[in-house]
This record gives structure tokens, sequence and C-alpha cells, in this order.
């Protein structure tokens, strides 16, 4: 998709430290990490949020689990996987992603502020 800045960087059209790739997906490490661990999974297709996954997309879905499991295999003492949609999620990327936090504590509930 034009103007998207995941499309660029799934098509290599825009640098980013890639840590995973397959077919389907990209991982890259996050360019503002939240936490020592912070990766991006991305489908290659784009897909604007988790709102705008249908039935058909479950193949996809399965690769972009995959792909987030093989990242937080190397995570000691656990990992989050997180998507936001919409504003006051903090969605600010409308290219689907999913975060892989880990590395250091996590509180819970996120996002008290
Ligand atoms: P969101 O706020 O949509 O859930 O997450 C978007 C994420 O993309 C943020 O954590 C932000 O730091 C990251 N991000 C934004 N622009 C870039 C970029 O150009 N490269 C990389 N690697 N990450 C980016
Ligand atoms: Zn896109």
């Amino acid at each position: 998709m034009a103007d998207c800045l995941f499309c660029s960087i799934a098509a290599g059209d825009i640098p980013a430290d890639i840590v995973l790739e397959t077919d389907d997906v990209v991982a890259f490490n996050d360019i503002n990490p939240a936490a020592p661990t912070h990766v991006l999974v991305i489908p290659k297709r784009h897909v604007a949020s988790a709102a705008e996954l249908e039935a058909d997309d479950a193949p996809l879905l399965s690769a972009l689990f995959d792909a987030a499991a093989r990242v937080g295999e190397a995570v000691e003492g656990g990992w989050r996987l997180v998507t936001n949609v919409g504003p006051d999620a903090g969605q600010s990327v409308f290219h689907l992603h999913f975060h892989v936090l880990g590395g250091r504590r996590l509180g819970w509930p996120p996002g008290l502020l």
C-alpha cells in the first residue's frame, strides 16, 4: 500500500533491523524500544489492524503468532504480545503489528496513564 511505513519496511524500501523473515511475515526491532526486547511482527500484506482480520486470514495469523513465539523463545523470563487498535489504545501505525515485549518485569494492567 502506498504511503504505508510498514509496507515500505516489508518491501525493503525503508531499512529496519530485521530479526526474522518468512514468505508472509517480517519481524524487526522497534525504533523506540519500550523494553530490552521490543520486536514488531507484521504481515507483508497490508492489513490496517487486528479489527480488519477476516476468517480467511487464519493462516496469516498463525504465521504471525509463530514468528512471535520464535522471537519470544530468546527472551528469558517470558514475554508479552500486544496489538493496539485505534486511538484510545495508542495505535500510531495503521498496518497490523504485534509488539513482542520482554526482558524486564512488565506491569499489569498496562497503560494506567
Ligand atoms: P503502535 O503505537 O501503532 O502500537 O506501534 C507502532 C510502533 O512502531 C511504535 O512502537 C514505534 O516506536 C514503532 N515505529 C514507528 N516508526 C518506526 C520505524 O520507522 N521503524 C521501526 N523499526 N519502528 C517504528
Ligand atoms: Zn501497510
